[in-house]
Parts: C-alpha cells; structure tokens; sequence
C-alpha cells in the first residue's frame, strides 16, 4: 500500500492507473478506523479494481470546537488496518493540502435534506463536509464512492452534492455495521466508558423497538415512550424522528407514506452518537 500525502502524487498515480482501465474505488474517512470503515474498503476492493482511502479531519465540518479536539488519531493503526484488508492508497493530506489559501469555500443549497436533524443541531457541518468531499472526489476522480447509512443524511446529501456539481462518481450506500450488542461502530465510541457502552445500546434497541411497534403505535405515542425511556437511562435524547429518505422531512404521521427511516442522536456521557434504521 502506497501512503501519500501529497494530493499531486496521489493524482499521478492515479492517472497512470486510469490509463490501463482500472476502476477506482474510494473511501472517504476521518480515521481511528473501525470494522464500519473497513468493510467499505472490502466492499470497494470486491467492486473495482483500485482502492483509494482518505484519511483527514476536517476541521470545517465540527461545530464544537470539543469534539474536533477530542477526534481520536491513530495514524499508524489505520494504516496497519488498511494494509490488512489490501487497500492500495492511504491519503492523509494535511489541512494545507486540503485548504490552500485560494480555496473557495462553497455554499450549498441542499434544501430539505439538510434542514432537519444533523443539519439543524450542528449548525455549518453538512457545509463543511460538502466542501472536503467534493475537494476529495474531485482529486480522487473515483468510478465509485462508497459511504455509509450510519450517516444516512451525509449520504443523502453526497448524492444531492455530485449532481450539483456535475461529479462523475458513483455514489454507494453501504449498511451499518454493528457490534454484536446492536451498537453502531463509530470511532466516538473509543470515547464511551464501559457503563456508557453499556447505555449506548439504548440508540438501536429504541429503534428496534419502535420497528416492531410502527403498526400498532402513533408516532407522537412511540417519541413520548422513546424519550422517557432515555430519560430513565440516563441518556440526553436529541432527537427521535420519522422521515421519509427522499427528502428527510420529519414526518408527523404515517398516513400515504411509503417508506420510512427513523433517525436518533443522543448524549452519553457527553459523546454525541447517532443511529438509524429503515423501518419500511
Ligand atoms: P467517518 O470517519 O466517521 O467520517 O466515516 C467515514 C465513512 O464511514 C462514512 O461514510 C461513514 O458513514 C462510514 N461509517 C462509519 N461508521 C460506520 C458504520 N458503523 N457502518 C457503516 N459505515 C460507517
């Protein structure tokens, strides 16, 4: 596996393999790499031929100046997890790289997608993102993309993003990858105690739950037992929500609508953790 830094190497590269027709998968990350992570790269490397992984902290995309201090780092173990699952490139480009002084910082208008939720409680993030992503994809110039529902909006907005910007990439949801008790991997969970482990089950049991009782449960009666429940366990609930995944507009009943993902984001212990599920 090849560790650049530089954003010209990398495109050299690149162009050389283009020329022979491989196909190039990327993987777009902020590092302390995780099975969720890697199985994107396994995914990546059973679809194309060559697998870029980007590895930056984007310091755009936090609104809380804590959590982006607290971001674990763990440069040498990502690369050692890289190498395990044969990815070809590990880009970590420094803040420079990414930023040059004559970088033009974007507003998008995503619309709905970006209103509610995520968008909502960390003001600027989904901006910040947009930003470093199209920058990446534009080095990267990849066949396909790959990125997770964990971050169901992000992706979202990532396909939203690609059309606004006339980017060739396909975009590749992939599944949340879970640990056996049902919790979402995130590289925040580093952060969680053991009894704040414990509790943070709570995010997908809730979401279980609420799949089983969709049919027999109003909305408002399901977010009324959700929140006590957190509550009871100790846990600051941010939100609880239904939408539809076309426009992630909150949905206030499940009269005339097709599809539903419900959406939670909870404190524990002071770490933000999110999760969702698709619940028809
Ligand atoms: P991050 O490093 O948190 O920015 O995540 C990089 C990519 O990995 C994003 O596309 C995430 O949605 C994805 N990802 C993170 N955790 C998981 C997970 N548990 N399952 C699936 N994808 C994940």
């Amino acid at each position: 596996m090849e560790v650049v830094s530089k954003i010209e190497v990398l495109k050299t590269n690149l162009s050389e393999l283009r020329k022979t027709n491989q196909r190039i998968g990327f993987v777009a990350t902020m590092g302390a790499l995780h099975e969720g992570h890697l199985q994107l790269i396994d995914r990546a490397k059973e679809e194309d031929d060559v697998v870029v992984c980007s590895i930056f902290v984007n310091p755009k995309q936090f609104d809380n100046a804590k959590d982006f201090e607290h971001y674990p780092i763990s440069r040498d173990q990502d690369i050692e997890k890289l190498i395990a699952r044969n990815c070809d490139f590990a880009f970590f480009p420094s803040v420079a790289e990414i930023y040059p002084q004559a970088f033009e910082y974007k507003t998008y208008d995503f619309q709905d997608l970006e209103k509610h939720m995520e968008g909502s409680y960390r003001k600027g993030h989904f901006q910040g993102m947009a930003n470093v992503v199209s920058r990446l994809l534009k080095i990267v110039k990849a066949d396909k993309a790959y990125f997770g529902e964990k971050d169901f909006q992000q992706l979202m907005i990532v396909k939203r993003l690609v059309e606004i910007e006339s980017i060739s990439t396909e975009i590749v949801g992939h599944p949340i990858v879970r640990e056996e008790s049902g919790l979402a991997m995130s590289s925040r969970n580093q952060r969680l105690s053991t009894q704040g482990r414990e509790k943070a089950v709570l995010l997908h049991k809730s979401l279980q739950w609420t799949k089983e009782h969709l049919q027999t449960h109003s909305l408002e009666n399901i977010q009324k037992h959700v929140s006590k429940w957190f509550k009871e366990q100790g846990l600051d609930l941010e939100y609880f929500v239904f939408c539809e995944p076309k426009d992630l507009v909150p949905l206030r009943s499940t009269e005339n609508v097709e599809n539903i993902r419900c959406f939670v984001a909870a404190y524990i212990d002071e770490i933000r953790l999110i999760d969702n599920i698709e619940m028809y």
